[in-house]
């Protein structure tokens, strides 16, 4: 049966699912969660593997989603996690496989990198926001750069292509490195992609004097090293450039200077079954109850219709009438 595209108001075409696959984590990084944690989800709240597998199937082949990202929390911190990545990675669209990717923190990937790769999952990015040990510790209260720069050298030799690294940059805290993680990538065969920081940490402390934009992180790096922009974009969050030695590309991701929203084509699935049409979302669809009622796949889906009918225009950060939701990053999913 042929897939019926998921359209929302604006006649943006869904095709990108993210799927958080746990609310916990391994790290503790300052600009999402406390030192203790969270409140996590019990258990029997957290979808199985067997409902993940359900509703990524429906939106897949019903609807044509050809992208799914799998995030947390920390994804490799669920247990047998290559399981799930062997059921969606059977996924396949009218076109071919779908493109199954991940975003981790790499503290495990030195360990899984061989096996998820061989599970059938096709691209990692991994969060990196300094290369300097003390300051690593700092920012993600655990001392695990070492780590994490063995996850990154083992989803290279895993055969991870390209592997990306997400580098969140906040002022004054590592926007110094700035240059030195843009090396880092040229010098590894890395495309860095900086990210602005965006108002979902839990502990409220976002302030838009402290998001270095996408205009200053680009001029920071061409003064150093002569860029030139790679054509448009498209639905893809990173805006990207190439430098002009040949030595890579690097990314920026302006959710908040220059935000993407009218090419979103991205909805996400919590780890506790909530549909959210988007990451600053206020509302969201619970998927779970439905499903463990006993609806069947035609209810399921008119469920995601009526909810992807409803998604906004786009973020509000900038706006008086911002909103913060109620779920910080870590219990909604990159
Ligand atoms: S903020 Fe929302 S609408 Fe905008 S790009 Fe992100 S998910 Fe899409």
């Amino acid at each position: 049966m042929a897939a019926t595209d998921l359209v929302d108001r604006f006649g943006r075409v869904v095709r990108d699912l993210r799927i958080s696959v746990t609310d916990r984590c391994n790290f503790r990084c300052t600009y999402c969660m406390p030192a203790e944690g969270l409140q996590w989800l019990p258990r029997e709240e957290v979808l199985s593997f067997e409902e993940i597998t359900r509703l990524a199937r429906l939106l897949v082949e019903r609807y044509g989603v050809d992208s799914i990202r799998l995030t947390g929390g920390e994804p490799t911190v669920r247990a047998n996690l290559t399981t799930l990545v062997a059921s969606l990675a059977t996924l396949r669209t009218d076109d071919g496989p779908i493109d199954l990717a991940m975003t981790t923190n790499g503290a495990t990937l030195g360990l899984i990198a061989g096996d998820l790769r061989d599970a059938g999952l096709r691209r990692v990015n991994i969060s990196l926001d300094t290369l300097r040990r003390d300051r690593f510790e700092e920012m993600t209260r655990r001392d695990s750069l070492t780590r994490v720069l063995d996850g990154i050298a083992a989803a290279q030799a895993a055969g991870f292509d390209p592997v990306k690294i997400n580098t969140v940059v906040q002022r004054d805290v590592n926007d110094d490195e700035i240059v030195e993680l843009a090396e880092f990538g040229r010098d590894n065969g890395l495309e860095v992609r900086f990210i602005e920081w965006m108002p979902l940490d839990a502990s409220g402390g976002w302030a838009g004097d402290a998001v270095v934009g996408q205009d200053e992180i680009v001029a920071r790096i061409a003064a150093v090293h002569p860029l030139e922009q790679v054509a448009a974009r498209g639905a893809a969050p990173a805006d990207r450039w190439r430098y002009l030695d040949g030595r890579g590309t690097v990314g920026v991701i302006p959710s908040v200077t220059k935000p993407f929203c009218g090419d979103c084509d991205r909805i996400r699935l919590t780890a506790d079954g909530q549909l959210r049409t988007c990451l600053f979302a206020t509302d969201e669809f619970d998927l779970r109850a439905a499903m463990r009622r006993g609806e069947t796949d035609d209810q399921l889906g008119e469920r995601i219709e009526r909810a992807v009918g409803t998604k906004w225009a786009g973020h509000r950060i900038n706006q008086v009438d911002f909103v913060r939701p109620s779920r910080s990053m870590s219990q909604i999913g990159g």
